[in-house]
């Protein structure tokens, strides 16, 4: 544990070198002045008992004086205003440097390690504020070296009493040592084992307290049954935490008394040592001084060792988020021409699933038609969506553009070939112009081109470019769930990518308003490509191709006159569905 923490020494050092060295030198003279500061005052008291004494050694005397004036100047003006300035300093160094690293790799970051449990953890471990971690892990170090300074500094004026005062002392710091560890383990296990549990309550007190959510759950009167839950769940937590603590508290409560004993035995015998003049008045005092000294810093240095434990297992957190695999783009680009989809055989499973959700798929995407992908809830539409933008690797086959697999593409490349709304698309509560531009922040200040986008959204008009979305402003407006539908669209057609594609941003649309919706999309977007995704099939009727997946494998392909007519799958569903609208059904 110790040397994996210094890690967090290299870290600093890497982002504040000079400021490091100096935080290490301050804390370690500082630290050192202290029992330099009990040596000095033993001595001076010594030199003045002398002078009482035998008369003359003035120059001495001044010289004792001089010496504990100056740790004592230092001491306040290096454990106080150096210190701050240093904490600010090193603190903006690591926020400059850190952040940007951070929010890199974040981006970087394979999408399928959001399916892992143990990462979901470490990234909500990670986002509070990871460069306060390390930062604090390497004061809590600091914090060790000055306890270690000052308990070595101790035992040195212990020995002028004799070995056997030291020998005692460390015979007694081990073991105390060891119980605060134990119980410092038992409490860290703990906030380990509760955070799944933790963030349950956090999702569940989230319901509680999220307008949506609270709207719809008062709308069921189910508010009372997540309140239940989650004081449970609170109940549970709690309680586990009182008993752990209380059994941790017994470790503590025996080095406590270890310590006690040993205080109260040192006293007793140093009276009866300076009573029978086997040590000086001076001595007498600094070992008194140091007793209390150490003993502070014994128990500081439990403290701090406990602080190191808890600290370093969170940058462990950090350590293991930095080596989190990352999505690896080829280098390869795409030339000029437009871009022509083929998906061969392509099988898949989610990760730690064993299921093949996609079993052989295999379709192609000409260049600028309008494509659906349809299929029952469940289907496997979505899956296809989320391998052609990359965020997942097929397990078999391949998915190539212009006959390049889009593994070997570079990032640019792909961005250039698709844009996408999903169905939980987000909603920014920022400015419109920025909601837009989050499509391609090339063109935040480009008027004409967000406008232009928002035409093809269908949503020109809905608020000015510079007007605040949402409630996070004073002035903010706050749109319609359709309207934010048609910005999402928008902000995916202002790449001017070759193919935009909607995987059912509509999908709380009732279906004749989606229908009607994709129609006009399809009208806007009539010199791009398109791939719609639904499970309405009259959305996709007028699509140039309809894909139709079902059981994992595309079971028909074609246009919608040529599948109707065929009477397979396609037809059976479509007819149903006509039936639900004919009945005025509010759903498909
Ligand atoms: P569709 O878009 O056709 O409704 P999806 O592609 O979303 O279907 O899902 C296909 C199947 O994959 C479903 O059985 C779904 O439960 C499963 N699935 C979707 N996402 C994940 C995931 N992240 N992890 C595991 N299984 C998933």
């Amino acid at each position: 544990m110790f040397r994996k923490s210094l890690n967090s020494i290299a870290l600093l050092f890497r982002y504040a070198p000079g400021l490091t060295i100096l935080k290490l030198l301050q804390t370690g003279v500082s630290a050192a002045l202290a029992p330099l500061s009990i040596y000095f005052t033993q001595r001076m008291i010594d030199t003045a008992a002398g002078i009482i004494k035998d008369g003359g050694g003035w120059n001495g005397l001044a010289l004792w004086v001089g010496l504990l004036l100056c740790a004592m100047l230092f001491s306040s003006a290096g454990g106080g205003f150096l210190n701050g300035i240093l904490y600010i300093a090193i603190r903006r160094r690591l926020n400059i440097g850190m952040t940007p690293d951070i929010v890199g790799k974040f981006k970087r970051l394979d999408y399928a390690c959001f399916e892992d449990k143990d990462v979901q953890d470490t990234l909500e471990r990670m986002s509070r504020d990871p460069q306060d971690k390390v930062f604090q892990l390497f004061l809590t170090i600091l914090g060790v070296m000055e306890c270690m300074i000052g308990v070595a500094g101790g035992a040195l004026i212990y020995a002028q009493a004799g070995w056997w005062f030291v020998a005692g002392f460390a015979a007694l710091l081990v073991p105390m040592i060891w119980l605060d560890f134990k119980a410092a383990d038992m409490m860290n296990t703990m906030f380990n084992e509760q955070s799944a549990d933790e963030r349950k309550m956090r999702y569940l007190g989230g319901l509680l307290s999220h307008k949506s959510s609270l709207f719809e759950l008062r709308i069921f009167r189910a508010g009372e049954y997540v309140a239940k839950k989650w004081r449970a769940l609170a109940h549970t937590v709690m309680d586990t935490r009182v008993k752990t603590t209380l059994h941790a508290q017994k470790y503590f409560l025996i080095s406590t008394i270890l310590f006690k004993c040993w205080s109260f035995f040192i006293v007793i015998s140093l009276i009866a040592s300076v009573v029978s003049g086997d040590i000086t008045i001076g001595l007498f005092t600094a070992l008194i001084a140091s007793t209390g000294a150490v003993l502070g810093n014994a128990d500081m240095l439990s403290h701090t060792v406990q602080n190191l434990r808890r600290r370093y297992l969170l940058m462990e957190h950090y350590h293991k988020f930095m080596s989190l695999p990352e999505i690896r783009h080829g280098g390869e680009s795409l030339t000029g021409e437009p871009p022509h989809i083929v998906f061969e055989n392509v099988t898949f499973a989610y990760p730690k699933t064993d299921v093949n959700v996609l079993k052989g798929v295999s379709f192609e995407v000409r260049r600028g038609k309008r494509v659906a992908l349809v299929g029952e809830n469940g289907a496997g539409k979505t899956t296809v969506i989320k391998l052609l933008c990359g965020l997942y690797k097929p397990d078999g086959g391949h998915i190539l553009i212009n006959g390049k697999d889009i593994q070997a593409l570079d990032a640019a490349a792909l961005r250039r070939v698709f844009s996408v709304v999903f169905q939980d698309f987000c909603k920014y509560e920022l400015t419109l112009r920025e909601n837009v531009a989050f499509g391609d922040l090339s063109k935040l200040h480009d008027d004409g081109a967000l406008q232009d986008a928002l035409e093809m959204g269908l949503a020109r008009g809905i608020a000015e470019l510079d007007t605040p979305l949402g409630k996070l402003e004073e002035n903010g407006v706050d749109v319609s769930g359709g309207q934010w539908q048609r910005i999402a669209v928008a902000r995916a057609c202002l790449p001017g990518s070759a193919f935009v594609i909607l995987d059912e941003p509509t999908a709380s649309l009732d279906p004749v308003a989606e229908s009607s919706m994709y129609h006009s999309f399809a009208k806007v977007l009539k010199n791009r490509g398109c791939i719609m995704v639904s499970h309405r099939l009259a959305s996709a009727r007028m699509a140039d191709k309809i894909v139709v997946l079902s059981g994992g494998i595309v079971s028909e392909t074609g246009g919608h006159d040529e599948l109707m007519s065929s009477g397979g799958l396609y037809a059976r569903m479509y007819e149903s569905q006509s039936a639900w609208y004919a009945k005025g059904g509010a759903g498909a």
